[in-house]
């Protein structure tokens, strides 16, 4: 597919992320106004709450639906819902959409450099899973050494954890390094202390738009799947290798997880489509491949200490993935666990087969073993007070590009005191 043109000026350059194939839903205010739902477009954000109101450009003729600073009654609405709605977004956006439509539109619009983003949506609840071959056994390896890094159940079930949704946060907020309960190897007994191996994780959330109750099949999963974000599972090492025996993680990964502020629908991400890789053990038929279920996403993570401009510190691609979002859902809802609107997952950390394609600093540095050397000649192994992260990540089409903004953090010290009131 090729460009699609808009009368968006900005939006028909090959490099900018919001092109009329994109369109991501965002949610916005601009100087301390009302939250508001918005789609991306160019350089610009066109303002669907008002839209709605209007009744320019609606998704359901009866309700209400982006009158609330959040996607979710959107994304209930269904496949169908998002479809229409997709195709009603780009007539009014192309390039031969009448005078008149561009005028109103124009109204319904503001730059968006002027725009503060929020949380797109509210999370229902968040899961993590644990899907990249690559990552699972550099982490196994350093954990538990190379014949062990698997574990046995790795190759037949994309292995998760429940997390926090009240811990997701959008890209641009700070992230406080946490205290938490760690045992050095050099001592007897455990100490309460702040972090001293702060991680990032690159992962892509997926959205759940619509519910379920049961059980659902690989393609039904994938149905129900609303779009994409990138997510940083920020990580605290230390207190994971203390914990996370035999339950998995907890407090290593409760602080903060980032996610950006756009979601890139399924839609937008159709022509991108990437079969998985090659399976050693055949999957069992509720989680086979039906088709292509990943997307080639070039990812990429930059580092920036204090006051200094970013290093790339990793390049990737979301296709790396063993398992993909649609077999991950499938397999949560073996077991009957219903799944909400709005529940987010989190593919696992995303790692190529070379050291530069490592998503998180435990890999990059080999557990502290091997420390990086940033363009601006500083040494990390893990994260300092002050590194500002931030995830990228695109699709290239013929002649444009889908873009999801980013997913940015900059980690604040340690509180002197985490109990003082
Ligand atoms: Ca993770």
């Amino acid at each position: 597919m090729p460009l699609l043109k808009s009368w968006v000026e900005s939006a028909n350059d090959a490099k900018n992320p919001f092109p009329l194939n994109n369109l991501p839903y965002g949610v916005f205010s601009v100087d301390d106004g009302d939250l508001r739902c918005g789609i991306a477009i160019g350089d610009r954000i066109i303002d669907a709450t008002g839209l709605e109101a209007a009744g320019i450009l609606r998704a359901d003729p009866d309700a209400d639906v982006l009158d609330a600073p959040y996607w979710n009654d959107f994304m209930e609405l269904g496949p169908k819902v998002w479809a229409d709605y997709r195709t009603k977004l780009q007539e009014l956006l192309a390039e031969d959409a009448s005078d008149e439509i561009q005028d109103q539109l124009t109204t319904y619009s503001v730059p968006m450099a002027e725009a503060t983003m929020h949380m797109p949506f509210r999370v229902a609840e968040y899961t993590d899973f644990y899907a990249g071959r690559h990552h699972a056994t550099n982490v196994g390896t350093m954990f538990r050494g190379a014949e062990n890094a698997l574990p046995p159940n790795w190759l037949h079930i994309p292995i998760g954890y429940n997390g926090r949704a009240s811990s997701v946060v959008v890209s641009g907020t700070d992230i406080r390094r946490p205290w938490g309960q760690l045992k050095s190897p050099d001592h007897d007994t455990p100490a309460f202390l702040p972090c001293r191996r702060f991680d990032i994780e690159l992962e892509m959330g997926a959205i759940v738009g619509t519910p379920s109750n049961g059980p659902v099949t690989v393609d039904e999963a994938d149905e129900m799947i609303f779009g994409y974000v990138l997510l940083n599972d920020w990580s605290a090492r230390d207190i994971q290798a203390w914990e996370y025996q035999p339950l998995g993680p907890f407090q290593a990964k409760a602080t903060a997880t980032s996610i950006s502020p756009w979601i890139v629908t399924k839609a937008a991400l159709e022509p991108f489509r990437v079969d998985t890789p090659e399976r050693e053990y055949e999957l069992l038929d509720h989680l086979k491949d039906t088709g292509p279920m990943l997307y080639d996403i070039k990812l990429a993570v930059d580092m920036a200490p204090a006051g200094q401009p970013a290093t790339t510190i990793a390049r990737t691609n979301y296709r790396e993935m063993y398992y993909s979002s649609a077999q991950q859902l499938a397999h949560h809802s073996t077991s009957g666990c219903p799944m909400r609107t709005g529940d987010l997952l989190g593919s696992g950390t995303i790692s190529g087969a070379t050291k530069p394609e490592r998503g998180s600093l435990l890999e990059l540095s080999w557990g502290g073993k091997e420390p990086l050397t940033l363009d601006t000649g500083e040494e990390r192994s893990f994260i300092e007070d002050g590194d500002t992260l931030t995830l990228k990540g695109h699709c290239e089409g013929d002649g444009y590009t889908i873009g999801f903004g980013t997913c940015t953090g900059t980690v604040l010290p340690a509180l002197e005191d985490p109990y003082a009131r």
